[in-house]
């Protein structure tokens, strides 16, 4: 079973032709309320893409926590873990302009009170999913107690922070975008991919994938590193892209090579960028397969 900690947000988005400068205010078409928040997105990719997942996060006592359990409920997600706190949910106000870039603000809410205390017993959990939008504390000592019960852990580094040493030592793999991957790495480090890899590697994680969007995907492993191209699909929004890689790969990761994965993570998240929204635009199993067959 996959154990996926972390947010879980409502998204309120807006398309509007450019995107508002400091002080100004523009016009949009009519906005969208669907579920978010990476851990909850990583959570619904992995599902879709067969995997049995539990989902440990914290949610508010109004109708958007409500909203959200029964969201992850209806993906057949165990929600046992998912805690209920007096504060309001976590929501995301999302901005996206014609040419498909996005602004966004996070109210964090409920997601703050995440701590240690909320994982739960890790018998029959083989892989474990973070995130760094919830309390480092709580990341910590999951991470923690994951490694010390022999559990595969996956950091998804995002949204980018710099990161000692202690938490990536614990990380038996490690998935950043390249914006990601140059915040970890730090100014000293050049921007060449694979010198910045190499650095990553030599700090802890047993392996790395970074997404490249439309570029793919370059795989670092056992000293090896290798591209994964991306599909070519009509695009139509990426947000959650990123959020899909991650929950198909570690998806797949019992029964394929990390390459495979990689690859098959490829597929879905090409999926998701050929429709509107995060959790809604995620693929399920039947079309990841047969976009890797064609
Ligand atoms: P993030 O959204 O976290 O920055 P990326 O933009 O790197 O992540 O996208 C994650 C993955 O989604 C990529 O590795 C790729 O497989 C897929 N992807 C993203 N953009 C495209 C695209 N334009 N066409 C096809 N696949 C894409």
């Amino acid at each position: 079973m996959i154990l996926v900690a972390g947010s879980v947000n409502i998204d309120f988005a807006v398309q509007v032709q450019a995107l508002p400068s400091p002080g100004e205010t523009v016009l949009g078409g009519p906005y969208r309320v669907s579920p978010g928040g990476k851990g909850a997105n990583q959570a619904v990719a992995s599902a879709r893409a067969g995997a049995r997942v539990c989902f440990v996060g914290c949610v508010g006592t109004d109708d958007h926590g409500q909203q959200l359990r029964q969201a992850l409920d209806a993906e057949g997600i165990d929600t046992a873990y998912l805690r209920s706190v007096a504060d309001q949910t976590g929501a995301a106000f999302v901005t996206v302009g014609a040419d498909g870039e996005n602004a966004i603000a996070v109210s964090s809410g409920a997601n703050r009170a995440l701590q240690a205390s909320d994982l739960p017993e890790l018998g029959g959990v083989t892989h474990l999913i973070l995130q760094l939008e919830s309390p480092r504390d709580a990341i910590c000592a999951f991470a923690q107690a994951a490694h010390r019960a022999g559990v595969h852990i996956t950091l998804n580094a995002a949204p980018a922070q710099a990161l000692d040493d202690g938490l990536l030592r614990l990380v038996d793999l490690l998935i950043v975008n390249a914006g990601e991957l140059e915040t970890l790495c730090g100014p000293q480090v050049g921007r060449d991919l694979e010198s910045q890899l190499k650095v990553m590697a030599g700090r802890g994680p047993h392996a790395i994938v970074v997404t490249l969007g439309a570029d793919g995907a370059a795989v670092w492993a056992n000293g090896q590193f290798h591209r994964t191209a991306a599909f070519n699909v009509p695009v139509v929004d990426t947000t959650g892209a990123g959020d899909t890689f991650v929950g198909v790969l570690v998806a797949s990761l019992p029964h394929m090579d990390l390459a495979s994965a990689a690859q098959r993570a490829s597929a879905a998240a090409a999926l998701t960028c050929t429709r509107s929204g995060a959790q809604i635009s995620m693929p399920h199993s039947p079309a990841i397969e047969q976009l890797l067959t064609t």
